[in-house]
């Protein structure tokens, strides 16, 4: 009787779980995605409590006070600047889990009941053995990431001489280990297992630059899925296969979209060397800029007919979002039509952008797309750029030596004037200069971007 009802109550938060990635879908139902998503796990974890294989509640309780402080310790501290190297340390967790609870299967195979000591069910090793594969890619995978992302590590792609060959090969090693291990049960095989797979995540992520970081932050949480499906098969909960196959799909068909928005395919980012390397040199003396202040920013925008205003990665730095709301509402008041662009890969995770202006109730008719708004740089009087610039670099459309190139961005050259607002002429994440800056059309705007916000709505 408690089984059925557990696995109408994992149903339940099955379901829960797809609502919460529905809501998630627009910024409009995303609060209320996240509610149905806090429920389902409320229910899932309930329900496991109340299994009757558990045999004692101390160890748990343990674990869930020590999760759950280190959890939020965290959330309260990081920045959201940070969000996408935590993103990717929580991802490595998910990974070794995965690993760890695969160990303890093989191990202990009598306390998951999927046989003896050498005599475990055929089915179940198969999963072992492609769980614990995924679980360490993962884990090494993401700790990688996390490295490059927090600036420890260079974020330059690493590419060496037959480096295909080496991942070929340790690929047909990892496929034939684990043949061996699922026909032998051999100890020594399954961690073999484990050590190829660790390697291959690193040498995975080693080759891939700066630029394609998007499309691993969202591989590495489909991997982090399919690790966590993985050792839902080896425990038979069905809750987490189900969330596992959520994640792992909704991941996949997020880095399909980041490669999109990359204009790349998946499979040139696996195979690496994409952006990351610095060719910014300092153009002192060489090129000059047009540097303007913020009365000067805010007597254009007053006067002009419409405004698109293009954050970046510096907005979310500045923590820039309420003041530029601010900034837009006395736009509007003064009779200018104000929208936002939104490139895909602004700031440093997916949907950064849409997440700061909800936070400070930005309108959402007056956010639009890249898609949506492109086309109407051209016919608008001021593009202001705030804390962005590689996604407004035309790099990316006319010099086929950058390591953007190809990349579709925003067209912000192309309106009347442009006001950019950073600190200097240093480059972005790509590492590369931006040609936008010495247009005779474009005016610095040098400075903290809260501080020059905050300065041009005092002068609006
Ligand atoms: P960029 O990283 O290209 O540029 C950000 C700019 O913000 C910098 O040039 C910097 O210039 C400026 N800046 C930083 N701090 C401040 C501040 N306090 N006030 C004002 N300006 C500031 O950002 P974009 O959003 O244009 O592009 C995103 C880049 O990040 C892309 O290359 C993308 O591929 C990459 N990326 C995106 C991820 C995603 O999922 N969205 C994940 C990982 C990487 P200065 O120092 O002169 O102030």
């Amino acid at each position: 009787m408690i089984v059925n009802i557990s696995a109408v109550a994992y149903l339940i938060s099955g379901v829960c779980f797809i609502m919460a990635l529905r809501g998630l879908s627009s910024p409009i139902s995303a609060r209320r995605g996240n509610l149905f998503g806090i429920i389902g796990m409320l229910i899932a974890v309930i329900t496991t409590l109340f299994n009757p294989g558990i045999l004692s509640f101390e160890l748990i309780i343990i674990g869930l006070l020590i999760g759950a402080i280190i959890g939020t310790t965290i959330a309260r501290k990081i920045q959201m600047t940070a969000m996408p190297q935590l993103v990717a340390a929580f991802h490595s967790l998910v990974g070794l889990a995965a690993v760890l609870v695969a160990a303890a299967a093989l191990y202990s195979p009598e306390s998951y009941g999927i046989g003896n000591s050498g005599n475990i069910k055929i089915a179940s090793l198969i999963e072992m053995a492609i769980g614990v594969a995924v679980g360490a890619i993962t884990f090494t995978g993401s700790i990688l990431a996390f490295t490059k992302l927090q600036g420890l590590v260079s974020g330059n792609p690493v590419v060496f001489f037959g480096q295909h060959w080496l991942n070929l090969i340790l690929g047909v090693l990892i496929i034939l280990i684990s043949i061996y291990f699922v026909s032998t049960q051999d100890l020594l095989a399954f961690w073999i297992l484990v050590a190829l797979s660790l390697a291959i995540g690193i040498l995975l992520i080693l080759p891939i630059g700066g630029a394609d970081m998007p499309v691993v932050v969202s591989m590495l949480n489909s991997y982090s899925g399919w690790a966590a499906a993985g050792i839902g098969f080896t425990l038979e909960n069905t809750a987490l296969i189900i969330t596992g196959a959520l994640v792992g799909s909704s991941g996949a068909i997020l880095s399909y979209i980041m490669c999109k928005a990359m204009n790349r395919s998946f499979f040139s980012v696996i195979l690496g060397g994409f952006g990351g390397e610095s060719i910014y040199k300092d153009e002192t003396g060489e090129k000059s800029v047009k540097p303007g202040s913020a009365e000067d920013a805010a007597f254009i925008m007053s006067n002009a007919g419409s405004v698109i205003i293009v954050p970046g990665y510096g907005l979310a730095v500045a923590q820039a979002q309420h003041v530029i709301k601010e900034m837009s509402d006395a736009l509007k008041e003064a009779g200018v039509k104000v929208r936002y662009a939104i490139h895909p890969v602004a700031g440093r995770m997916p949907g950064h952008m849409n997440v700061l202006l909800a936070e400070s109730s930005v309108d959402y008719d007056d956010v639009f797309e890249l898609d949506e708004i492109n086309s109407d740089f051209s016919n608008s009087d001021v593009a202001f750029v705030i804390g962005a610039n590689d996604v407004t670099n035309p790099a990316a459309k006319n010099d086929p030596q950058s390591p953007i190139y190809g990349m579709p961005i925003l067209d912000v050259e192309k309106s009347q004037t442009v006001l950019f607002v950073k600190r200097s002429l240093s480059p972005g994440y790509a590492g590369i200069d931006n040609s936008v800056f010495y247009r005779d059309n474009t005016m610095m705007l040098f400075g903290d971007a809260k501080e020059m916000v905050e300065k041009i709505v005092k002068s609006i």
